[in-house]
């Protein structure tokens, strides 16, 4: 399928998307730094929230944590506290494992592949981390810049093509450096390419396009077919409301807010435990999971804790 993505098109869709990058990008706070922690902080909290808010938590919690020295060297409860309201508290302590693995092997990794082996750190954010703190020809494919990529260079949905393939066709797709229009704080062309690729995601090329001032409303291959394309697929809603991750979530608010600890029946009380339809001694069994995954504590007196 990616056989069909002629030289011309890419070209095309390369000057369009970086023209328009340069008038139109987004200015996340993020963007002006080049530092592999600041960027990897942003990475993570721009994985799971809306943008907007993850540039508000960006600098709160980077004045907490400025450096991967003082992340590394933080009590998993400080962490998980300064990260409540942000969600999924596993990427905290993800995030604190792979400043402590940075800080011991003396800095951080200039490759890929090398990043990639950092504890919490997968292959998105090791091109994330190499493409928008280091500068290199390497490319980062989340949702948007898969929606963008797919639609417009091969006509279809992103799920029509595995992740391989997705990454493939950004691999093909990376501008060489005589593309790159002047901007400043942009001084590598995927870092720029890249950049721009999750704006038009963004801002255009959503799950319901808004093909209208897109950049590439004139060349995209998926507009083109018109009442033909592949209509986009609704996004599978997760079972937020009957899975765990509600509850989980509700126990580490809980003991965020309670230093002292509480005891287990007190904190089964605070998170309305016996309001949940499910079978006898589930709440004990969440709790021991949550404590097995470093999350929770359990101190001598019984009183779970976050973990010092
Ligand atoms: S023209 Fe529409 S479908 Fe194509 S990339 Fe832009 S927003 Fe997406």
């Amino acid at each position: 399928m990616l056989g069909m993505v002629d030289e011309a098109l890419l070209s095309q869709t390369r000057e369009r998307v970086l023209a328009w990058f340069a008038e139109a990008g987004r200015d996340l706070p993020w963007r002006a730094t080049r530092d592999p922690y600041r960027v990897l902080v942003a990475e993570v909290l721009a994985q799971q929230t809306q943008a907007a808010r993850a540039a508000a938590a960006w600098p709160r919690f980077l004045e907490r944590f400025p450096d991967v020295h003082a992340l590394a060297a933080a009590a998993p409860a400080e962490v998980l506290r300064a990260w409540q309201g942000l969600g999924y508290n596993r990427r905290a302590l993800a995030l604190r494992q792979t400043a402590q693995a940075v800080v011991e092997r003396g800095g951080w990794p200039g490759t890929v592949e090398e990043l990639a082996e950092l504890p919490g750190v997968g292959p998105y954010t090791a091109r994330a981390v190499a493409c928008f703190a280091l500068e290199q020809p390497v490319a980062p494919v989340d949702t948007n810049v898969a929606r963008v990529l797919v639609r417009s260079l091969v006509g279809t949905d992103p799920a029509q093509l595995t992740p391989a393939a997705r990454q493939r066709l950004a691999d093909q797709a990376l501008p060489g450096p005589a593309e790159e229009p002047p901007r400043p704080g942009a001084s590598g062309t995927a870092w720029a390419w890249s950049s721009a690729l999750m704006d038009v995601g963004a801002l255009h090329c959503r799950p319901r396009p808004r093909c209208g001032g897109c950049p590439l409303e004139l060349t995209c291959r998926w507009r083109a077919l018109g009442p033909a394309a592949p209509p986009p697929r609704p996004r599978a809603q997760a079972p937020f409301a009957t899975s765990d991750r509600r509850w989980r979530g509700a126990v580490v608010r809980a003991l965020a807010a309670a230093p002292e600890g509480l005891e287990r029946t007190a904190l089964a009380d605070q998170v309305q435990a016996g309001a949940a339809d499910r079978p006898t001694g589930w709440f004990d069994t969440l709790l021991a999971r949550l404590e097995s995954e470093g999350m929770i504590a359990t101190g001598p007196d019984g009183r779970v804790r976050l973990p010092a």
